[in-house]
């Protein structure tokens, strides 16, 4: 059971969680939040929004609910009654506060619904309310943020509140279509058809820590398997575990996270970063690379001194900076996003959004980690059906709020396991493939490590593909060749020469751009260089991508890949 948050003129409240007693305004203080056992009481909508938006920054929509019994409900009692007795209970209209306000100074339209109200259900009124915000988000360009607290559909209402899952979703639908940001803040308890429409169509799903979410609640779940139910059940973690949810995000930190996911959304709507001044100039020495045509940068690139099986090992040091490392140093003000909406959260593939020299993008990466536990936690790096599903996710996200892509690819290779063929590995790598050849915004990815066959290729279809100087980028291991085409594994250096995997050799083929140099020895002596010079990079090669329209952008990149076929081979086609 959740505490309900205390009511006006009670000194002390007893917390649900701990049944401590608590002195009101010292809870209050705390925003509801038991500060002996961090149990998150539920909050009324007028609480709710005072925690959330600037003050005095709320203005209610002007639209009033109507009065409604469409199909002349009775139980016990009428429905005219219950819902006279939810509005005296409450000093609400209806079971959600709607209107427009700003956090931290970013506009958006709000829709805040009351769990009090008939247990938050959706209705007609409820439903056209939650649909006049997101049109009025709309007619004004500013992103919607949903908060809900629902049992489902309201019965009283019969199918007609069932109709309103998908009058909601065709205005979430509409914001998706404009390249508006739709957020919603799963809290407790988020069920039924709230749960199965808004609360996680949108582009990004926040919990509240302390929300269950679900479709069915767990005594229907119960009844129906005869089953008892594990520990944790629809719970935030839950969800986050099973790809439900971006994050979970305690009470004290919602209005931050909104402020950072609103903040980006207005950057990528305005492509106001592209205005933001250098914070540092770009070295003289590498933009000459820049406006050469990609596959010439071979030319400016060092020479392939050091050998190819070498440079295998180098790539594959667990001292090597990850994408997490590149986040921490290199980016500015990361906010992952988690989960691939289907069951899974990859942790082999971390994503989200982040600042680049104060520029907002969205970064992907595969992550591997430093110690034995980090590998083995991450699966080494080794992406499932559900890391590229969630890499996608987010892809397609940046490409419709208008904000650049850059990734970081650092993988032995997709994971080769049953599970993973299981969830249709070949199928999940294929269609980020295509879908990163026709997405209409800047993508540039980095090799920083291993770049290994199509789990990398499934990150590195972009405008511009750079290369660390000690990385390596293959169709398939050394090793896996060597026992392919050697008589023994232990051929792995010759064939490992024998691929040209190595940086200056992609560079002379045109299959990468660009190198970017690394500290002496190796990025891991100096991670924070090896930063430095990622950013630069990246910017360098980033900056010029900005202007070019999104249909060119695709055109280009498809020519780039494009003129892999035969004529770079060295035939003629058709030539006898
Ligand atoms: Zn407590």
């Amino acid at each position: 059971m959740t505490a309900t948050a205390p009511r006006e003129g009670e000194l002390w409240s007893r917390c649900a969680g701990c049944a401590s007693l608590l002195y009101r305004k010292r809870l209050r203080r705390n925003l509801d939040v038991c500060p002996e056992c961090g149990e998150h009481a539920r909050l009324a909508a007028p609480e709710r929004l005072r925690q959330l938006v600037d003050a005095e920054s709320f203005t209610p929509l002007p639209d009033r609910p109507a009065e409604v019994d469409p199909i002349e409900f009775v139980d016990v009692l009428s429905y005219p009654h219950r819902l006279s007795a939810a509005r005296a209970g409450t000093g609400l209209a209806e079971a959600v506060v709607c209107g427009t306000a700003t956090i931290g100074r970013h506009p958006c339209a709000l829709a805040v619904m009351d769990f009090r109200f008939l247990g938050g259900s959706l209705g007609a009124a409820v439903g056209e309310l939650i649909t006049r915000a997101a049109e009025r988000a709309l007619e004004d360009g500013v992103p919607l943020v949903l908060v809900t607290a629902s049992g489902g559909a309201r019965m009283q209402e019969g199918a007609l509140a069932l109709m309103q899952m998908a009058t909601v979703s065709q205005a979430i639908a509409a914001l998706r279509e404009a390249g508006l940001l739709t957020v919603s803040v799963l809290t407790d308890p988020t069920y039924g058809g709230v749960a199965a429409s808004f609360a996680t169509n949108t582009d990004v799903v926040l919990a509240e820590s302390g929300a269950r979410m679900g479709f069915a609640g767990p005594r229907v779940i119960r009844q129906v398997t005869g089953r008892a139910l594990p520990e944790g059940f629809q719970t935030a973690a839950f969800l986050l575990r099973h790809g439900q949810v971006d994050m979970v995000v305690p009470r004290h930190a919602l209005r931050g996270r909104l402020v950072a996911l609103l903040a980006a959304a207005r950057a990528g709507r305005r492509r106001a970063w592209r205005a933001v001044p250098r914070q540092a100039p770009v070295p003289a020495a590498r933009p000459a690379a820049v406006a050469d045509p990609p596959g010439t940068a071979a030319d400016a690139a060092p020479a392939a001194g050091a050998d190819a099986w070498a440079t295998v090992r180098l790539a594959r040091h667990p001292g090597r900076p990850t994408t997490l490392d590149y986040l921490d140093t290199a980016f500015e003000g990361f906010v992952e996003l988690h989960g691939d909406r289907l069951g899974a959260d990859c942790p082999a593939v971390v994503g989200g959004l982040a600042r680049l020299d104060g520029r907002h993008l969205m970064v992907i990466g595969h992550q591997k980690g430093h110690t034995t536990g980090e590998l083995v936690a991450r699966n080494f790096g080794m992406a499932s059906p559900a890391g590229h599903r969630k890499a996608l996710r987010l892809m397609r996200l940046a490409a419709r709020l208008g904000l650049p892509v850059v990734t970081l690819v650092d993988t032995p290779g997709a994971d080769p396991g049953v599970g993973a063929e299981e969830q249709g590995q070949a199928a999940a790598i294929a269609e980020n493939i295509l879908s990163l050849s026709v997405l209409p915004t800047p993508v540039v990815a980095v090799i920083t490590g291993e770049g290994g066959s199509g789990g990398a290729l499934a990150l590195a279809v972009a405008d511009r593909v750079l290369m660390l100087q000690h990385a390596v980028y293959s169709v398939i291991s050394p090793e896996g060749c060597a026992a392919i085409l050697w008589p023994d594994r232990g051929a792995a250096p010759q064939a490992a020469r024998a691929l040209r995997l190595t940086g200056p050799d992609l560079c002379r083929l045109g299959v990468v751009d660009d190198l970017v140099p690394e500290p002496v020895p190796a990025a891991h002596h100096d991670p924070e260089a090896a930063a430095r010079a990622l950013r630069e990079a990246v910017l360098a090669h980033l900056l010029p991508l900005l202007d070019v329209p999104p249909a060119t952008l695709v055109r280009r990149r498809r020519q780039r890949f494009r003129r892999f076929g035969a004529a770079r081979a060295g035939l003629r086609m058709g030539a006898r």
